[in-house]
């Protein structure tokens, strides 16, 4: 991970793009809803197999950040892009078009996210709610779909529950069909928006060893989290955010071991 808010954006954007671009650069993006500005020329980047933990207080802007780099909100200022793509816009000499909205969805399908509250369809069993979105969506052959969705709902550990229905599950249950039915859309990207928060605790351990099996597969992936413990162990880079900035950014073990900025330390000694 390269925090790119301190260097230059000039040299930053020419150092960066040189080599194989990052999954993820964000560029002084920020983001307004009316007069409250939410993100305040954020920059960093993710490189590709890389799992940054993005962390900080309530209302730091963490959500949002992640709901700009997958098309639910649009920045207004600065430049997002994934795999070397400008995240909804065009541009054509110094000006920038907003994508046509089947070029946008078609950008958009190569995310995967994950939410606190998992969103299943509850009308359907685990491996419906798997399948959809592939034959649905990428028109993907029935028979394709399924003997996929099956292969990753073994992998999260959800071998006997394909024919449950979300009611009939546990939270970490349905958790892990959320993030199988995100894999089903062959992702280059995952991002997951502190998605064990809704869990009792006694089944945050289950989703957090999926997501760490999914880290260890080389899946490029952003998790906003308390889990400490996993940033730790998981993450290869870990970002702290607060009042739409970036306080500080580095490797998660020594962050954690010795934060530099006072607001830093003053969150982490309440999650911790
Ligand atoms: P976090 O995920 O770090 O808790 P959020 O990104 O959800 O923070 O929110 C950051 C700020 O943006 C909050 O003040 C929140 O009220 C505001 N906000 C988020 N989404 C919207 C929206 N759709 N409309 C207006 N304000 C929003
Ligand atoms: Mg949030």
């Amino acid at each position: 991970m390269s925090d790119v808010s301190a260097a230059s954006p000039a040299t930053s954007v020419a150092a960066t793009s040189a080599a194989v671009p990052p999954m993820v650069l964000a560029e002084q993006v920020s983001k307004s809803f009316g007069s409250n500005e939410v993100l305040k020329s954020i920059s960093l980047s993710v490189a590709k197999g890389e799992v940054m933990c993005l962390v900080g207080p309530s209302g730091s802007g963490k959500s949002t950040f992640l709901r700009c780099i997958n098309h639910l909100e649009v920045v207004n200022g600065g430049r997002l892009f994934v795999d070397g793509e400008l995240v909804g816009y065009t541009q054509k000499g110094d000006t920038l078009y907003e994508l046509q909205p089947k070029q946008a969805a078609a950008q958009r399908r190569e995310i995967g996210m994950v939410f606190q509250k998992f969103n299943l369809f509850p009308h359907m069993t685990a491996l419906e709610n798997v399948i959809e979105a592939p034959i649905h969506v990428k028109k993907q052959p029935k028979a394709l779909a399924i003997a996929r969705g099956k292969e990753l709902l073994d992998r999260v550990g959800l071998t006997d529950r394909m024919g449950h229905y979300p009611a009939h599950l546990s939270g970490g249950q349905q958790q892990r069909v959320a993030i199988a039915r995100a894999l089903a859309m062959d992702p280059k990207l995952m991002l997951f928006d502190e998605p064990t928060s809704a869990l009792d605790p006694e089944l945050v351990g289950e989703v957090l060893d999926v997501m760490k099996g999914l880290a260890q597969s080389g899946m490029t992936m952003i998790v906003v989290t308390h889990e400490m413990g996993f940033a730790r162990e998981v993450a290869d880079s870990l970002v702290f955010m607060d009042g739409g900035v970036v306080v500080e950014t580095g490797v998660p073990r020594e962050i954690i071991a010795n934060p530099q900025h006072a607001r830093t330390k003053a969150f982490l000694s309440k999650v911790l």
